[in-house]
């Protein structure tokens, strides 16, 4: 298979996430090069993210601040400009046409080159946040860039606007390669240890110094290198990309 690599340093870029955690996992790296070259890069996160516990006493309210905050870091760590936050209920997201049309005015309001996010037709991707926010925004590329849809948003002075790609992270096919520097994975670990909630339940560890820490950063780290393998780099992070024009 043919696989391209290194779009063009994007103007604008725009991560869009089910959860606060779910663009560093999938991302990071990327943000963080595009950031340090000048890249304007957002991301914006779709669910409040209160349901991102193992532990039945946490209080999800409180989880939710605390996951914002966590969030807010890790995108200051990668470069990335402060966080949007939609808050939808962490568990709850629907590919509705409120959504739709909400995602298509950031995407018009921001007018990325490049749209990264979840691949939604990854086959059996359980959780169903991350299916219907990756389909969501490729449905909301589409509204994005078309003069017809939503045209009280045009009205209002958000033009209509085609980013050049969508990347899809956690792909079920891996088309495209971000050759990432070692300072590159670097920073995504960084950008990952500051979601310091989802240790436990995602990262499977309890805190920044113990071997379960280690071993998590060098299973990241062994992602990075094959991601990066696919196309003869030493790391890199692999996406399947999109024209928007299909
Ligand atoms: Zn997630």
């Amino acid at each position: 298979m043919d696989v391209s690599t290194n779009l063009p340093i994007p103007t604008t870029a725009l991560l869009v996430a089910a959860h606060p955690d779910d663009a560093d996992f999938g991302a990071a790296g990327t943000a963080a090069k595009w950031a340090r070259a000048g890249a304007a890069v957002t991301y914006l996160v779709v669910t409040d993210g209160s349901k991102g516990s193992w532990d039945p006493a946490v209080v999800p309210a409180r989880l939710a601040v605390r996951r914002e905050e966590e969030q807010a870091r890790a995108c200051e760590m990668a470069g990335a400009r402060p966080p949007e936050f939609l808050r939808l209920r962490d568990g709850s997201v629907e590919n509705t046409m409120d959504l739709r049309r909400e995602l298509a005015a950031w995407i018009r309001r921001l007018a990325p080159q490049v749209v990264i996010t979840h691949d939604p037709w990854k086959p059996y991707m359980l959780h169903p946040d991350h299916r219907s926010v990756g389909t969501a925004v490729c449905d909301a590329v589409v509204a994005a860039r078309d003069p017809h849809f939503y045209p009280e948003q045009i009205s209002r002075g958000i033009g209509h606007h085609r980013p050049e790609k969508i990347l899809l992270w956690s792909a079920s096919v891996d088309d495209h390669v971000e050759e990432l520097s070692e300072a590159d994975v670097e920073t995504k670990l960084l950008a990952l240890r500051c979601h310091e909630s989802q240790f436990e339940s995602t990262m499977r560890h309890t805190g920044t110094s113990t071997s379960e820490a280690r071993e998590f950063e060098d299973q990241i780290r062994a992602r990075c290198r094959s991601a990066g393998e696919i196309a003869g780099f030493q790391y890199g992070e692999a996406f399947k990309a999109l024209n928007a024009d299909r």
